[in-house]
């Protein structure tokens, strides 16, 4: 398992950790196989999408932030339940094929770190097999 440490600065925030992921795959000796590529924050999440136009993740975080405000009557005394949601809707993990070496990811398909009670920093464990 390897683990890369990210600082995000925004409350919420995708962050393209695509080349970070990249290089541990090919620092590994795994030709075909699967990459984990885990979040182990429950304030925080993980995803794949497009990473060629911002606007992409730009438009799913406004319509989370619609879907879950900030305040509303939660009980979690922490301020942050909708962290805590969006992070259970988005999930905690993606995994992607191995072949030949290198990820198999689609033409515009990027993996991105997702904060949701930022500014912190956040651990990414990236385990191949
Ligand atoms: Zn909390």
């Amino acid at each position: 398992m390897t683990e890369f440490t990210i600082r995000t600065s925004n409350r919420n925030e995708f962050i393209d950790i695509t080349s970070q992921v990249r290089s541990v795959v090919q620092q590994s000796d795994v030709d075909e196989g699967i990459c984990t590529v885990f979040c182990p924050h429950t304030t925080a999440a993980i995803t794949i999408n497009e990473n060629a136009d911002p606007d992409v993740t730009a438009d799913i975080q406004m319509k989370l932030n619609k879907m879950i405000p900030l305040h509303e009557n939660y009980r979690h005394m922490e301020g942050n339940s909708d962290a805590h949601i969006k992070s259970s809707l988005v999930g905690n993990s993606v995994q992607i094929i191995v072949s030949g070496g290198q990820l198999k990811l689609g033409t515009w398909q990027g993996i991105f770190f997702c904060e949701f009670d930022g500014p912190r920093a956040r651990h990414v464990w990236v385990s191949i097999k």
